[in-house]
């Protein structure tokens, strides 16, 4: 199943030429700078702008397609809409409001479409000590789950999300990602998550499509587009690859935990998780050493072999990304033009990435 959207639309100050197909159900965020065009791609995913050539199918049925003449309006295309300030009812309680989204619905009463229900929409968000209250008394971050919660009771086919947490301060931030991360698995819903917020993209994004100037540089799964040298992303100082794992082995006497992801295995400090169970591990660039030898008598829990796929010179920076091919993933590294030299570093070369265990960074999914 997939999401395809394309998109044309000239306005006075920009004009936007976007396309991308990422699959679906999944959160795909759209990253990318202020004025670059997401909030326009939600909009006309929301049916409330009309661009002026637009096609958005997803999983085979079509919201728009301007060449062929189809437009449904907003009502009849079955999205949520959360954006960076929730708009609550003043007057009505946490759960009127709630039940306002359910209502609009029409259906659900029945549960017959098999769509998030009540309890466990209130049991996802955390949101039953707020039934009773009204908005004005929530923190930001309670509103926004309230909003998200309003969303998804109305049975969306799609849940389309602009800056959500953009509002709020990092603490509030912290507290409702996990929120969002148990709602991700919990609903097999495609979303379209709008963020410049890298934390979001680690913690959330199945796949991201990255928007820069009204065009779509890159699209993929959150591993490819994290793991791709040439991009802008590739070049910030906290760049870093991110891969799918699983915990594959404990050892508790040492206080490790293997895990398995990208056809490679990585030793991190012990997880609290039984085997099997799924997480997201980044491994930032700048920590990343290269070697040719394996080393010996080091504290390294880390050698992990892979091939150079890509070197990406950064003038500026006197360095260069290097891009290391796993069995089945990519990771990234960072190092000096000499040392680029002086390993002999070739495309398609053998190279050994060093990681420390603490250097990786563990994001629960
Ligand atoms: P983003 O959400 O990435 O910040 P937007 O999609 O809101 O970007 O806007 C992209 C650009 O399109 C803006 O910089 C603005 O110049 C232009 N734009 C957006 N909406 C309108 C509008 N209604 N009328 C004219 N120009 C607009
Ligand atoms: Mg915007």
């Amino acid at each position: 199943m997939s999401l395809a959207f394309r998109l044309r639309h000239r306005f006075p100050s920009i004009q936007m030429d976007m396309a991308f197909e990422v699959s679906s159900p999944g959160v795909t965020v759209l990253f990318g700078p202020s004025g670059s065009g997401k909030s326009t791609l939600i909009a006309a995913a929301a049916g409330l702008l009309r661009p002026d050539e637009c096609r958005i199918e997803i999983d085979g049925r079509l919201l728009a397609d301007t060449g062929a003449g189809v437009w449904l309006p907003p009502e009849r295309r079955r999205v949520g809409l959360v954006f960076q300030d929730a708009k609550l009812f003043p007057h009505m309680s946490v759960t009127t409001n709630l039940r306002f989204g359910q209502r609009r619905a029409g259906y659900g009463k029945d549960g017959a479409t098999g769509g998030a229900q009540f309890e466990e929409v209130v049991d996802l968000l955390g949101i039953a000590p707020l039934l009773t209250r009204r908005p004005h008394t929530l923190s930001g971050g309670e509103r926004q789950r309230v909003a998200i919660g309003r969303a998804l009771l109305a049975q969306p086919h799609l849940l389309l999300m602009d800056e959500p947490l953009a509002s709020l301060d990092s603490a509030r931030k912290a507290e409702i990602l996990p929120y969002l991360t148990r709602l991700k698995t919990a609903l097999r819903l495609p979303v379209l998550y709008v963020t410049h917020a890298l934390e979001e993209v680690i913690q959330l994004a199945d796949s991201v499509v990255l928007v820069e100037a009204g065009q779509v540089s890159a699209f993929g799964t959150v591993s490819e587009i994290t793991a791709r040298s040439d991009l802008k992303l590739a070049q910030r100082d906290d760049g870093g690859a991110l891969l799918l794992c699983r915990t594959a082995e404990h050892d508790g006497a040492r206080q490790l935990t293997r895990l398995e992801g990208g056809g490679a295995s990585f030793w991190v400090p012990q997880v609290d998780l039984p085997l099997g169970a799924a997480l997201r591990i980044r491994v930032p660039a700048r920590e990343v050493i290269l070697a040719s030898q394996p080393p010996e008598g080091i504290s390294l829990h880390n050698i992990v072999p892979g091939t150079v796929r890509r070197l990406t010179a950064e003038p500026a920076r006197r360095s260069v990304v290097v891009e290391i091919g796993l069995p089945s993933g990519a990771l990234l590294s960072r190092v000096t033009p000499d040392a680029v030299v002086r390993l002999e570093l070739v495309q398609n070369g053998p190279v050994l990435a060093l990681i420390k265990s603490t250097s990786i960074e563990v994001v629960l999914a």
